[in-house]
């Protein structure tokens, strides 16, 4: 995403998009790139993750049990109840979560980009910012289109997952699901966000714990 001092494309890329791609997205962190941050701020871990991140969830409705981190609506905090009932008249029967530990944003923006719209986190920066936009070629769309604003998109994006990422997030989920999102991270930030129906929920940490059920 943004890009600093490193980067060849860097004055060109900020003065035409101002760092858009950290502006629109949430970031999600793997637990090694969280600890590769917190080394990087010259923090503890602890610290780094009260400071600088959040629990971030994204919740799809099923309307039956499928493999993965799949809970019964019961699970499901009244503010998104009321959101669910609202778009599609009744809940669902089973939603579909992927939980995160994700960077906090601040001002519609991540946390990271600084004034002048650069990475002050560069060097460690999450492998999704490095990917970006190459990173989620949607429903067969070629990332110039899905990312009009992004210059590196139109000129160079050439689509496609990049696999050993993708294999690394299969392979966190599947730890979530086999010990729990708890003993994966060891210690949690005290704020969360849920994304459902393409709208962002504040709830409580608590609230966002219940809503993992057996796999908190
Ligand atoms: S990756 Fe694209 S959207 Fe992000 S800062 Fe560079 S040109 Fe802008
Ligand atoms: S970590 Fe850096 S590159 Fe990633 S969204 Fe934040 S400011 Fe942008």
């Amino acid at each position: 995403m943004a890009l600093m001092d490193e980067c060849p494309e860097t004055s060109e890329c900020s003065e035409k998009c101002k760092a858009e791609c950290c502006k629109r997205y949430w970031i999600t962190l793997l637990p090694g790139e969280l600890d590769r941050l917190a080394d990087f701020a010259e923090m503890p871990r602890q610290r780094f993750i009260e400071e600088y991140c959040t629990l971030f969830a994204d919740i799809f409705p099923m309307s039956k049990k499928a493999e993965g981190i799949v809970v019964f609506t019961g699970l499901v905090p009244d503010s998104i109840e009321a959101k669910a009932k609202e778009a599609f008249g009744e809940m669902p029967d089973f939603f579909l979560i992927l939980p995160f530990i994700a960077l906090k944003r601040i001002e519609g923006k991540c946390v990271f980009l600084n004034k002048e719209n650069l990475c002050s986190v560069y060097k460690a920066r999450p492998r999704q910012c490095a990917l970006f936009p190459e990173i989620s070629p949607d429903e067969g769309r070629k990332p110039e289109e899905l990312y009009d604003f992004c210059r590196l998109a139109v000129k160079e994006a050439k689509g496609g997952l990049d696999l050993e990422h993708f294999k690394k997030m299969k392979d966190y989920f599947s730890e979530v699901e086999g010990r729990g999102f708890s003993k994966v991270w060891r210690n949690l930030p005290g704020n969360a966000v849920v994304k459902a129906y393409k709208e962002y929920f504040p709830v409580s940490k608590e609230d966002f714990l219940r809503l993992l059920g057996p796999y908190a």
